[in-house]
């Protein structure tokens, strides 16, 4: 299920960073071996009412050298493509500029509902200086203070409250939702060419409710598909389309929507900084990932070539250890013909629930054959597991201590698990807890 889009903008300095890291919270947690975790964060997730969204800080996406209006209007041009509704932001201290005016005159051509916020509104005596704010034209602006925490629930009940009426449901639960990311010219549009094949012609491409994708259904031997397609469409013309910043604002918003994740690489290239970054991106969302090494027809092969690719994957992208590698091309459509197959695999391993008490067998036999570790003179007892989600499969471990289970115990916890289930292509959660 696509969850409704809130943007921020506004001109630099009026505070959208400090409202999105609010709004964002503590429910940002970073893991430190994953190189995908962004330092200066610009999307993320958010609750109100019980109700989550997304959450982009335009101001976080730099338009390279372009003039100060320029970019502005960059970012209002992308909060209007990508948002159900934006949240402008105005300071209470400076009053309108025009740099403010400049982004309501876009805003306000777009249709898309406007929440109007003065911030830096620190304490009651100020809340006068907010009506020069009407002039902006979109209705009662809301005092806050980005620092102090003050009005953002008045605000954010105004945001839920001009959220689309329907469930954004796409897809019924058997289609198998999967996109492709990888860094330009990996070959991702070709591939999904290739993939669709002649059907392209008679499958309707749905504009994607992200309006940033092409969602492309499929059906092959009997699964129903759709691809997510964020590189066959680019926004021509548009001065953000090239920034790395709004790549990977895309790239996370098809992850998301995904099942699986294809991560493509290209075999001529080799592994670079960014492609660890872009599969870090796929394996912190908990998806499915498969690793695609594209134009496999283009490099010089030998027998050993093919292992040698391998052990440098795994070598580069560690925390990607549970996901299968397939070697391709899109110009040959070399292989092509076991990537769907695996695909579905992936996604039922990543849906996959498996029964309380096989699970218990395996844990249990797992620690007789491996003692639990000792800190300290205290050992880790291990009392019961349960599975409390799929997608990724989620396993909470009953245990005496949880500070006891150090991460090499339950990487061996992992093994055995993926040795006794499967689990190929899916991450999978081991949350430990304690039981008095
Ligand atoms: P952005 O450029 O719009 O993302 O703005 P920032 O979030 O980086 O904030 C710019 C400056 O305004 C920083 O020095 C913040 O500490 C300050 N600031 C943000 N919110 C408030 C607020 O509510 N009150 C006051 N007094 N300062 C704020
Ligand atoms: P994207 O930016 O990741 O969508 O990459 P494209 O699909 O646009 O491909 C980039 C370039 O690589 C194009 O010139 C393609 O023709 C070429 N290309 C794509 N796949 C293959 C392949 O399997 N083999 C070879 N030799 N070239 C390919």
């Amino acid at each position: 299920m696509a969850l409704p889009v809130v943007a921020i903008v506004g001109r630099p300095n009026v505070g959208k960073s400090t409202i999105f890291n609010r709004i964002v919270g503590e429910r940002i947690s970073i893991e430190e071996d994953v190189p995908g975790v962004t330092r200066d964060r610009i999307y993320g997730k958010g609750e109100w009412l019980n109700t989550e969204f997304n959450i982009i800080d335009t101001g976080g996406i730099d338009i390279g050298d372009e003039p100060f209006l320029e970019q502005i209007r960059a970012q209002a041009q992308i909060a209007i493509d990508e948002a159900d509704v934006i949240i402008m932001i105005t300071s209470g201290r400076d009053g309108v500029t025009s740099a403010d005016e400049e982004v309501a005159k876009i805003l306000y051509r777009s249709k898309k509902p406007v929440v109007l916020a003065v911030n830096k509104v620190d304490n009651p005596d100020m809340r006068d200086q907010i009506y020069d704010f009407y002039a902006l034209g979109f209705g009662e602006p809301f005092p806050i203070s980005g620092s102090h925490g003050i009005g953002l629930g008045d605000m954010l009940d105004e945001v839920v409250k001009q959220f689309p009426k329907k469930e954004i449901n796409e897809y019924e639960d058997d289609v198998i939702q999967f996109s492709l990311i990888g860094r330009p010219n990996v070959g991702k549009s070709s591939l999904v060419n290739a993939i669709l094949g002649e059907d392209r012609v008679i499958v309707s491409n749905i504009a994607g409710t992200t309006r940033d994708a092409v969602d492309s259904p499929y059906t092959y031997d009997g699964q129903k598909y759709v691809i997510i397609d964020t590189a066959g469409i680019r926004k021509k013309g548009k001065v953000y389309e090239s920034t790395e910043k709004y790549s990977v604002l895309r790239a996370l918003r098809a992850i998301e929507r995904s099942d699986v994740v294809l991560v493509v690489l290209n075999a001529e290239e080799g592994i670079i900084e960014q492609d660890k970054k872009i599969a870090g991106y796929a394996h912190e969302a908990g998806k499915g990932v498969i690793i695609v090494v594209n134009k496999w027809d283009a490099i010089e092969k030998d027998e050993k070539t093919l292992q040698e690719f391998e052990r440098k994957i795994r070598n580069q992208f560690l925390f990607l250890d549970y996901a299968p590698i397939v070697f391709v091309s899109a110009k040959t459509k070399k292989r092509l013909h076991t990537l769907l197959p695996m695909i579905q695999t992936v996604s039922e391993n990543h849906a996959l629930r498996v029964q309380t008490n096989v699970l218990n067998d395996v844990i249990m036999d797992a620690v007789a054959m491996n003692p639990t570790p000792t800190d300290k003179g205290k050992r880790l007892k291990i009392y019961y597991i349960t599975q409390v989600a799929v997608k990724p499969p989620t396993f909470v471990l009953f245990v005496n201590d949880p500070e006891l289970l150090h991460f090499s115990y339950e990487r061996f916890l992992e093994n055995r698990i993926r040795e006794a289930f499967g689990f190929v292509g899916t991450p999978i959660k081991i949350i430990p807890r304690a039981r008095k």
